[in-house]
């Protein structure tokens, strides 16, 4: 009998459970179905590196540090973690490189202002590869293959409007899975046993990205 492999780099045996999203985007209580997918040791500490900084990243805009699990709960993990000299300059790169944009509705009337980060954020980069990667594995029993990634925030009435009926029938009909009060929300437009599929993820109902992934 084989092992397994790890599913983000195909490469080493998975000795150990990564969870997608990472543990401490939860408060405690965590809900009991988090997501854990089979990682080697390296993947699995390469990507734990990350954790902290994304979470603090991800909490740290107007609307998602009203979501009731964020405050007075994980915001507290990250008032901790910026006292730390290290935490502190990383928050203030974050926040710096976000921006707010508009955003409008299919016949251009003006809907709101959302948060958009610049795009040149390798750690955004690659927590949504991590994050397609354990889904496309949840979902669709995908082991590691070599993906070709893009990534949008925020997507507008306009993205949705753009996709192709069938596309757009299909996702819609999709149900959206939640992974805690709202701290996770996912949909995915997949064939089974394909590579090539689009994601929505949403995080604390506040920050949403659309993912178009392609096997290569
Ligand atoms: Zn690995």
């Amino acid at each position: 009998m084989t092992n397994q492999l790890c599913i983000y780099c195909g490469g080493k045996e998975a000795t150990t459970r990564d969870h997608v999203p990472p543990k401490s985007f939860f408060a405690k209580p965590r809900p009991s179905n988090l997501i854990t997918v089979p990682s080697c040791n390296d993947c699995n500490c390469e990507y734990g590196k990350d954790d902290e900084r994304i979470r603090n990243l991800i909490i740290s805009i107007d609307t998602t540090e009203i979501h009731p699990m964020v405050k007075g709960k994980i915001d507290k993990k990250r008032d901790r973690s910026f006292r730390r000299k290290e935490g502190r300059s990383n928050l203030g790169h974050f926040i710096n490189s976000i921006r707010m944009v508009k955003r409008y509705t299919e016949n251009g009337e003006y809907l709101d202002l959302f948060p958009a980060f610049d795009l040149d954020q390798s750690i955004i980069d690659r927590f949504l590869e991590r994050m397609v990667r354990a889904l496309l594995y949840k979902e669709n029993g995908m082991e590691y293959i070599d993906l070709d990634l893009k990534w949008k925030m925020a997507p507008s009435e306009k993205d949705l409007a753009s996709m192709p009926d069938e596309q757009k029938a299909f996702i819609f009909s999709r149900p959206v899975k939640e992974i805690g009060d709202g701290i996770f929300a996912y949909v995915g437009y997949f064939i089974k046993g394909k590579t090539n599929s689009l994601w929505i993820l949403n995080f604390f109902e506040g920050i949403e990205f659309m993912v178009w992934v392609k096997g290569v």
